[in-house]
């Protein structure tokens, strides 16, 4: 496995190892890795040739008030995970070689950018966007996997990809978890003992309104379902709690078509994302 820091560097690597036709999967991270990100590398493996895993905290998408500073880190850890998964190579720039002085140029995708997450964290799925038009257009994949825990972002990356006729073939992976249910982050790592046994209280507020929409399709009744368990745990700020049009991300009444379940939460220093697509029951009324 190659291990790079200049943009140079990898776009000579992967003009090499295009030469024979091959396909190129990119997977990027902010590193830290958990088996989440492993699952990712397995599944572009299966769509390419090659994979090239990217490890870049990203100030761009980072608010004034956030953790970039705190972000977990551990590039050493991280390569040999990446190694014992066959990846062909890893590109880790500095802030300064991704951002180059008097780099001005942002990519918005502003609707979908400004709902739901987004008014939480104003200008984050800008820098999302920007980063990653930045990473597709030094590697130039065929593919990029991306993890549906982070399904704004995910929604968010499809639209630009659509709209700015990118070539790349988006590919989702489905939210992988802790066997207690709690959704892989490389966040929670700074979760207390105490914080970590109360973290999985999402995922089973998520299971609870899944299962209750086979009664119902009413949103707010759904919503409440989460508030009222959620609020069981006085040390969980709950921020968000929006279901949506699966697709459009729109603002929906009632469960008529796939809808997503976002919940994002504080928990100590921590904030938990969580999501999960629900379908309306056959006995819904
Ligand atoms: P991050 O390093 O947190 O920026 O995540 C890099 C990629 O891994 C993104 O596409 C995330 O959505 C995805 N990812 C992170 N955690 C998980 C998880 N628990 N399950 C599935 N995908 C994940």
């Amino acid at each position: 496995m190659k291990i790079y820091e200049t943009k140079q560097a990898i776009r000579e690597e992967i003009a090499r190892l295009r030469k024979d036709g091959s396909r190129i999967g990119l997977v990027p991270t902010m590193g830290y890795l958990h088996d989440g990100h492993l699952k990712l590398v397995r599944l572009a493996k299966e769509h390419a040739d090659h994979v090239v895993v990217t490890i870049f905290v990203n100030p761009l998408q980072f608010g004034r008030n956030e953790d970039l500073d705190s972000y977990p880190r551990d590039a050493e850890r991280d390569f040999t995970l990446l190694r014992q998964e066959g990846v062909t190579a890893v590109f880790c720039p500095t802030p300064e070689e991704m951002y180059a002085y008097g780099s001005d140029t942002i990519v918005d995708v502003p609707r979908l950018s400004g709902i739901l997450q987004g008014q939480q964290r104003p200008g984050h799925f800008r820098g999302v966007a920007t980063v990653v038009t930045k990473l597709f257009n030094i590697t130039q994949p065929d593919i990029a996997i991306f993890g549906e825990k982070d399904y704004q972002q995910l929604a968010v990356i499809r639209r630009m990809v659509t709209d700015l006729d990118m070539p790349i073939e988006i590919i989702a992976h489905p939210t992988v978890r802790e066997a207690d249910g709690l959704a892989m982050s490389s966040r929670n790592v700074r979760l207390t003992p105490e914080e970590r046994a109360i973290a999985p209280i999402i995922n089973q507020a998520l299971d609870q309104a899944q299962a209750l929409a086979r009664e119902t399709s009413d949103i707010e009744r759904l919503t409440k379902c989460i508030y009222t368990i959620l609020r069981k745990e006085p040390r969980l700020q709950i921020r968000t709690v929006d279901i949506s049009d699966a697709e459009t991300l729109g603002s929906i009444t009632h469960l008529t078509k796939p809808a997503v379940i976002l919940i994002t939460a504080g928990l100590g220093s921590v904030m938990l994302l969580d999501q999960r697509v629900i379908a309306p029951g056959k006995d819904a009324v």
